[in-house]
């Protein structure tokens, strides 16, 4: 089956966003390449038409618009749920070499269990300058336990305990010291030496696969919210230039509060928008009452052996167009404004839409939405394309949803 330019953009983007890192520079490839320029943390004076910032898991792109008219910006996060390397990162029992990790983010347990895991992310090395490293093979596994040896499991559901049966193996004890970290230096062509402290998370080496008679599912690790990640740069290179400033916003740490200098929470994005702004103070709350914020955030799409799990008449389907989710308590940002503005850019663009809200009595999630949304006081809306198994190291979505998220973005950009 021939693919479309898009869907073979979207499987390279997933493919390469194996950390938040990996994420960022591989966006920040795709800006470089439609001639966006990159620009320091610390150069903000005088930002170009058309440029971006990157620090670690985070990045924040611009194009200018007309002076004083509102910012277009779209939100969406670069992690996701994993498992991350401790500083002690490797050590031995009963015969086996084992890693050490932390669990990172709200991990379906289970779903790690029995996939051939690589290593990625970024090391610091002696001088201070950073390195993205990726292994070039799988490297460990956390291998489930036998029926044999857990005859009850099936009946009485798989517990596992988060610091005792999620340590991957990664070879046997032959009494050398090489840590996992020396391994991955070598393996990088970087001196292990040089190494002093490192941000190192594991991921299923499978890579995006198209399912489905028509192939209209797309299964991946990651797809929240490497999806959003790329509609948002997708939409903003594709876009033409409107009277808004576009901007588009990718923070780290969302499955973990968001509360981090690269998060959502962080001061970065009003540094820029800041930055962007030539006149008063005023002028500038006027340009934010004038402004439209999409949260753009995976939601959750009913799933045929649960359907009991969501509301009757709010049962969003993969490829039926963006989700726009609404909570009367505030956990997602959405008002009726803001909501029939999203509506309104998705008819522009032809573009379907559908909208989700929780069951009563089933907590719901939240997003990096309301937390830009009370920041910056910027009306805000949460979409996102809909999915199953979120959080899952292997997710599942439409294949058809990504792209028609990165058309109504695009339209956004351009407005
Ligand atoms: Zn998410």
């Amino acid at each position: 089956m021939s693919r479309s330019p898009e869907l073979v953009r979207l499987i390279e983007h997933l493919d390469s966003a194996v950390s938040p890192h990996h994420s960022v520079a591989h966006s920040a490839r795709q800006l470089v390449d439609a001639g966006f320029e990159s620009v320091d943390f610390g150069r903000l004076e005088r930002l170009p038409e058309r440029g971006f910032v990157a620090d670690r898991g985070l990045l924040i792109a611009w194009r200018r618009g007309h002076a004083g008219a509102g910012f277009r910006i779209v939100g969406a996060h670069t992690d996701s749920p994993g498992l991350r390397l401790k500083p002690s990162s490797s050590s031995t029992a009963h015969g086996w070499r084992q890693l050490n990790v932390e669990v990172y983010g709200g991990v379906l347990n289970n779903s790690w269990l029995d996939r051939d895991l690589g290593v990625a992310g970024v090391v610091v090395l002696n001088d201070g300058t950073t390195e993205l490293v990726r292994s070039s093979r799988p490297i460990a596994r956390v291998p489930q336990l036998a029926i044999h040896l857990d005859r009850d499991v099936n009946e009485r559901g798989l517990v596992l305990d988060r610091q005792q049966h999620l340590a991957p193996v990664w070879g046997l004890d032959d009494g050398s010291a090489t840590s996992v970290i020396e391994w991955l230096a070598r393996d990088a062509g970087i001196d292990p030496d040089r190494v002093r402290t490192w941000d190192l998370g594991l991921f299923d080496v499978t890579g995006a696969a198209l399912l489905g008679s028509d192939e209209e599912l797309l299964a991946s690790g990651r797809i929240d919210n490497q999806v959003s990640c790329w509609a948002a740069v997708e939409g903003l290179i594709a876009s033409s230039s409107g009277p808004g400033t576009a901007v588009v916003a990718l923070f780290d740490h969302e499955e973990v509060g968001s509360e981090s200098t690269t998060g959502a929470a962080g001061p970065r994005l009003e540094w820029i928008l800041e930055a962007l702004h030539d006149g008063s103070r005023a002028e500038l709350h006027a340009r934010y009452a004038d402004s439209l914020c999409i949260s753009a955030d995976c939601a959750h799409s009913v799933h045929p052996n649960y359907p009991d799990r969501h509301d009757p008449s709010h049962r969003p389907l993969p490829n039926k167009g963006p989700v726009v989710k609404i909570n009367a308590n505030q956990r997602y940002a959405t008002d009726s404004g803001s909501a029939a503005a999203f509506v309104a850019l998705c008819e522009r663009a032809g573009v379907p839409h559908q909208f989700f809200v929780s069951r009563n009595n089933m907590p719901c999630g939240s997003t990096i939405g309301p937390i830009t949304a009370t920041r910056l006081g910027i009306t805000t809306v949460d979409v996102g394309a809909a999915q199953l198994s979120m959080h899952s190291a292997r997710e599942l979505c439409g294949s058809a949803d990504p792209i028609l998220l990165s058309l109504a973005l695009r339209e956004h950009f351009s407005s």
